[in-house]
C-alpha cells in the first residue's frame, strides 16, 4: 500500500496511538493507559512512524493525543467488522472536528508535501486534522479492508495491513504465534 510517504507515515501513527492510548487488551491481557510519563513516552514511539516526528508530546499535551486515540478507535472497528458507511461517516466527523485544512509545506530538506493542521483551538494535540486526513485518504481508496482489528483472542489493538495481498489478521506476530499455537494444542487433544 502506498498513499505516498507522508499519509503512509501518518496511518501508521494512527494505529500506534490507538494502540498506545486506548485501553483494552494487549496479546492476551488487559491494557490499562500506563502512567503520563510512560504514556507520553509510547505516544512518541508512535509519532516516530511518521517524518513529522518532533519528539514525544509534553506531559500537557498527552490528553490530546489519548482523545485523538480515542475517537480514531472506532473507524477500525468498524471497518474490521465491514461496515464502511459508518466508517465513513466516522472519518467525517474527525475531518469536521479537525477542521483539516490541506496546506503545503517544505521543511526538513523535504519537498512540499500536504499537511493537514486543524486550527489549535480544536487539534490540541496538532495531529487530529493529519490522522483524519490520512484516513479520509484510505477510506477513499481501494484500501480501506487494510485497516483491521486483531482476530487473536484477548486482543482488541489494531493495524494496517500493509501485505501484499492484504491477509493481515493480527496485531503482530505475538498475535499470530498464540492462534497457532492454540490451534497446535486443540489438534494435540485426543
Ligand atoms: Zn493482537
Amino acid at each position: 500500500m502506498n498513499f505516498g510517504s507522508h499519509v503512509d507515515g501518518i496511518v501508521a501513527v494512527s494505529a500506534a496511538l490507538v494502540n498506545a492510548a486506548t485501553p483494552g487488551e494487549r496479546q492476551g491481557r488487559a491494557y490499562e493507559l500506563p502512567p503520563a510519563g510512560q504514556l507520553a513516552t509510547e505516544i512518541g514511539e508512535a509519532l516516530q512512524l511518521s517524518s513529522r516526528y518532533e519528539g514525544p508530546p509534553a506531559a500537557n499535551r498527552v490528553r490530546a493525543f489519548v482523545e485523538v486515540a480515542e475517537v480514531v478507535r472506532p473507524v477500525y472497528e468498524r471497518l474490521d467488522s465491514g461496515d464502511v458507511d459508518a466508517a465513513a461517516h466516522a472519518v467525517n466527523g474527525l475531518l469536521a472536528r479537525y477542521g483539516a485544512r490541506p496546506k503545503l509545506e517544505r521543511h526538513d530538506g523535504q519537498p512540499w508535501h500536504l499537511h493537514f493542521h486543524g486550527p489549535a483551538a480544536e487539534d490540541r494535540s496538532g495531529w487530529g486534522g493529519s490522522v483524519a486526513m490520512a484516513l479520509a485518504t484510505v477510506l477513499g481508496s481501494d484500501y480501506a479492508d487494510r485497516l483491521g482489528v486483531c482476530a487473536a483472542p484477548s486482543c482488541d489493538r489494531v493495524f494496517v495491513d500493509v501485505s501484499r495481498n492484504g491477509t493481515r489478521r493480527f496485531c503482530s506476530e505475538a498475535c499470530q504465534n498464540r492462534v497457532k499455537a492454540a490451534a497446535h494444542r486443540a489438534r494435540q487433544r485426543p
